[in-house]
């Protein structure tokens, strides 16, 4: 299209990019500052027994909130931290803030000993050299249990070189930490690979969950991914649970757990006490 309409498109297009470039760079720095200045946080969003309703874990999810101005999702940061590295230190805070959470919850009694705390990682956080002992210090130093963290990885990270993912993942294991596939169903996971990496669960995308019960196609692949992962031994979790019928057609099928709108939205540590304290007893 520039190249019809000539000069000024061209101009124009490039100005735009110039502008984008600008753009970045600026957001790039405050990224940096972000995390200097702490305004960096994490959100919870509880993970249920669907059957029983009692918590199975909460998932820690980052926000950013920058002086006067709202609240940023981490879809519009996560892309540029990890393309500038900054994914790592900043990785490295979720870590210890998730932990660090999930453990002072446990002290007070507001999360069982079964309880887990679930954190993402993303490509460039998994293939850091020092992840295991990253993780080992993170755990010594907060005093979590390593059974009650679970690390949340994507079907790209592990398939991109499956030998050296199914090492880090053994390592992690060895620990005692549990490990999800994350977005399950929208990758290209191969089967074999699976079946053979120390996985504990399969996050069930929720682009499936949104159109169950009535979409055809999403119905059969949800109940195929709750069958696979019970013949993997893998625990299934379906991600955004928003309505009463999905939640029904899930503990139909067997799907042992969820997480979604139905039962909360993410929220600030303060803010998901109470639903911590309603469901956590046993
Ligand atoms: P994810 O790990 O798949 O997280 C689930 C996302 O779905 C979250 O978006 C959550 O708020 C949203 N969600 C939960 N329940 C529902 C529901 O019922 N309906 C709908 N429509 N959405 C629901 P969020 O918090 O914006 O995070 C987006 C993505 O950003 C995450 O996807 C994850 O890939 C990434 N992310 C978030 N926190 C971190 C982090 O600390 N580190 C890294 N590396 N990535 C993170
Ligand atoms: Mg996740
Ligand atoms: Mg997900
Ligand atoms: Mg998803």
């Amino acid at each position: 299209r520039a190249k019809d309409s000539g000069r000024n498109t061209f101009q124009y297009y490039s100005r735009d990019l110039t502008a984008r470039a600008v753009e970045r760079v600026q957001l790039e720095s405050s990224l940096h500052r972000a995390l200097e200045c702490g305004e960096f946080l994490l959100h919870y969003q509880p993970q249920l027994d669907l059957e029983r309703g009692t918590l199975r874990g909460l998932e820690a999810l980052v926000r950013w909130q920058p002086p006067e101005s709202g609240l940023i999702s981490p879809v519009t940061f996560i892309p540029l931290a990890e393309e500038s590295g900054l994914i790592i230190p900043m990785g490295t805070w979720v870590l210890s803030e998730a932990c660090r959470q999930m453990k002072a919850w446990f002290d007070r009694g507001l999360v069982t000993a079964e309880a887990l705390i679930s954190v993402n990682l993303s490509p460039k956080q998994f293939d850091q050299p020092d992840l295991v002992a990253l993780i080992d210090r993170i755990l010594s130093a907060t005093g979590l249990a390593p059974s009650q963290l679970e690390l949340e990885i994507t079907e790209s990270t592990v398939m991109r070189s499956v030998a050296q993912a199914g090492s880090v993942l053994h390592q992690l294991r060895e620990l005692g930490v549990k490990v999800a596939i994350d977005d399950f169903g929208t990758g290209y996971s191969s089967l074999i690979h699976l079946k053979r990496l120390p996985l504990t669960t399969l996050k069930i995308d929720k682009t499936f969950v949104s159109d169950i019960p009535h979409d055809a196609n999403d119905t059969a692949i949800t109940r195929a991914v709750i069958a696979m992962a019970k013949s993997l031994s893998l625990e299934a979790l379906a991600e955004g649970v928003e309505t009463q019928a999905q939640c029904d057609f899930l503990i139909r099928e067997g799907c042992p757990h969820g997480q979604g709108y139905l039962f909360s939205r993410p929220q600030n540590a303060r803010e998901i006490e109470p639903f911590l304290r309603d469901r956590s007893r046993t």
